[in-house]
């Protein structure tokens, strides 16, 4: 244990020995919130103060999970049987105790596109106009709600305006389908664990005996109902150790909300803070360019940030002619500068990947695309899942609805499959299924080995098979499935993780918590970078700041900042302005190839200070008061 223990500084030390009880580790970005989380299982199981199974450690990302057991193996030789997202931890023990909340044991995991399939399948069957509500509008609602730990009945009650009672409505009829259907959203799996714990005190009091430690990575992303639940699995101990940085939250879109860490105090009042200062992934000017972009958001206290690196390299700003040059010049620097491992380029839409990819191409360099461009999105991948998710659950009417549009005759072979092994479907593998399945309905004969794109077909088909093989029941296969997200790795040709020598593409959202040598931000222009959906609001241009701060500390030793001076959007060409972000890095930490000409004034800055904060976190100062000075 002590080499682990040498391995911390002073203050991390300090929190990772924490006696026991609550405890909120509040630390900017690079500080080492994960090694201390780390080291802080380590130090449970190596004093035997718990055992695997009694450690809970939620965290942002399944890959993120995957990593700390990797390096928890190799310190003590265990794994944390419960360790994931929120989310897969819910699906898990949802999956024990369906009954108990109404639902089927076979239940199937909605994901996006089939949460929207249902809504329009709702609008057609009851006749609702989808011009002046659009389905996806209501959709955002309904998960919204969800996150907020509103029920069918709570929405209506508080439902005003039309908009509002419109959602009311297709909430109901939508939440009445999905258990006719025996499925589930995502956002049910959080709402539907708070309700199993609210109604069964037998099942709480089971994991509550079970749990004697909750570890929480990036809390100041939980949204209300991630919040109650990590309250209820810490009970009765008390023993919450959560870790967080205001600055880095980035999702309220999905109801997460940075005050949580305000809340913690309040419910437990015995909470014991610990600060991490000293950073150790990049130099000291990228973690000044980093506090400049920062320090104008005056809602939430900014942590201070200090290294002993040097100060290496000026920051540098490249500014391209078009989107087009833009990427070229990146991938130009890339190509006679880097190790491709060693280089991320980073933006803020998804739909900017494209002209990255194109300039790789070009210039003949290797690259991983996160997010985005997923395996379980293709079409293939879809029909087959569909067809498969249909012999588990025959209510399912979104499979149904998207394997009857492949054709009459694949249908009613497919049905044939279906009455001939009905009695045996439980005991056949999932692998078995799909391979009756394909030959049932003659699947791959709308591919021609012959054509280039469709041999990626089958190849994606024999992905597929590859990965099923892998499970025992179609159930935990397709539970598997839905909960792979955005962050994980998938490379241009649709394969699983990779460790090769690539660049990594991905939008700002997915590279939370994650470091490069060298990082590039992309499309720092008004409208992209802040979004033009934040421009008017105050609290969204402050999260639009706190995502390019994310973006920025992601760099350990190099950061360019790039925009383009012309955009093209739906083939029209305009002008655009350099982001305002820019304006509020001191010139002298900057080397421009071009200076960007950037006419936004700079606002008043401020920064909270470390009193201030104390203030807050300990009540003197009334958070209401706080936020909205
Ligand atoms: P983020 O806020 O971005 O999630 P974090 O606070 O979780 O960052 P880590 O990812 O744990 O920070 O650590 C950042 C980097 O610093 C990692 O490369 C980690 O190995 C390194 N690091 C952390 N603590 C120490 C230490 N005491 N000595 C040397 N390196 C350290
Ligand atoms: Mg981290």
């Amino acid at each position: 244990m002590s080499d682990l223990l040498d391995k911390l500084n002073p203050a991390q030390k300090k929190a990772v020995l924490h006696p026991g009880g609550p405890a909120l580790v509040l630390a900017g970005a690079g500080s080492g919130k994960n090694r201390v989380l780390t080291t802080r299982a380590a130090y449970l199981l190596e004093q035997n103060l718990a055992t695997p199974e009694e450690i809970l450690l939620v965290t942002f990302t399944n890959k993120a999970a995957h990593e700390m057991n990797q390096r928890l193996i190799k310190q003590t030789g265990a794994r944390l049987p419960m360790s994931g997202t929120f989310h897969s931890l819910c699906a898990k023990i949802l999956r024990r105790h369906a009954p108990l909340v109404g639902l089927d044991h076979n239940y199937l995991i909605y994901d996006t596109d089939e949460q929207l399939a249902l809504i329009k399948q709702i609008y057609k069957s009851h006749s609702l106009n989808s011009t002046e509500f659009k389905p996806k509008a209501v959709l955002a609602m309904i998960s919204n709600a969800k996150n907020e730990m509103l029920g069918v009945a709570e929405y209506q009650n508080l439902a005003t305006g039309r908009f509002q009672e419109m959602v009311a409505r297709v909430y109901k009829i939508y939440q009445h389908q999905l258990l006719e259907n025996k499925a589930v959203d995502f956002d049910d799996l959080l709402l539907l664990v708070n309700k199993l714990f609210a109604e069964n005190k037998a099942v709480l009091a089971f994991y509550q005996n079970q749990i004697k430690h909750v570890l929480i990575d990036e809390y100041q992303d939980s949204n209300k109902a991630q919040y109650l639940l990590g309250k209820y699995f810490a009970k009765p101990d008390d023993n919450i150790f959560a870790v967080g940085d205001f600055s880095q939250s980035i999702y309220a879109w999905r109801g997460a909300d940075y005050r949580n860490m305000f809340l913690l105090k309040k419910d437990f009042p015995a909470l014991v803070e610990y600060k991490l200062e000293e950073n150790y992934r990049s130099s000291q000017n990228i973690l000044n360019v980093a506090t400049q972009v920062i320090s104008q958001n005056n809602s939430h206290p900014i942590l201070k940030l200090w290294t002993k690196k040097a100060q290496a390299d000026k920051i540098k700003v490249l500014a391209g002619q078009d989107g087009r040059d833009e990427a070229e010049q990146i991938i130009r620097e890339v190509k006679n500068n880097y190790h491709y491992a060693d280089v991320a380029i980073l933006y803020r839409t998804n739909a900017q990947s494209r002209p990255f990819e194109e300039a790789c191409i070009k210039y003949g360099l290797p690259y991983q695309l996160v997010g985005g461009f997923k395996f379980y999105e293709r079409k293939e991948i879809k029909d087959l899942l569909a067809f498969l998710k249909l012999i588990t659950n025959p209510q399912d009417s979104v499979s149904q609805e998207r394997v009857v549009k492949l054709g009459k005759r694949r249908y009613s072979d497919f049905e044939a499959l279906r009455d001939t092994i009905r009695a045996e479907k439980e005991e056949l593998s999932p692998l078995t299924l799909l391979e009756k399945i394909l030959e049932a309905t003659h699947y791959k004969d709308r591919f021609d080995d012959k054509d280039p794109e469709d041999v990626s077909h089958l190849e994606n088909i024999a992905e597929l098979l590859n990965v099923a093989s892998e499970f025992a029941h179609s159930a935990q296969f397709l539970e598997n499935v839905a909960l792979i997200q955005d962050q994980e790795m998938v490379d241009a040709a649709g394969n699983l993780k990779n460790n090769l020598d690539r660049i990594t593409l991905m939008s700002l959202h997915s590279a939370k918590g994650l470091e490069f040598p060298v990082v590039f931000i992309a499309g720092l222009e008004e409208g992209l970078l802040p979004h033009a959906r934040s421009l008017l609001d105050k609290a969204q241009l402050e999260e639009e700041r706190r995502l390019a701060y994310v973006g920025i500390t992601r760099a350990q030793d190099k950061l360019y900042l790039s925009y383009a001076l012309k955009r093209y959007f739906y083939g029209n060409s305009t002008f655009s302005t350099p982001s305002r972000f820019l304006a509020d890095i001191d010139p002298k930490l900057l080397s421009a190839t071009t200076a960007p000409k950037v006419q936004l004034k700079a606002k008043k800055r401020l920064v909270v200070d470390d009193d201030e904060l104390d203030s807050v976190l300990s009540g003197e100062l009334d958070i209401e008061e706080f936020l909205n000075f």
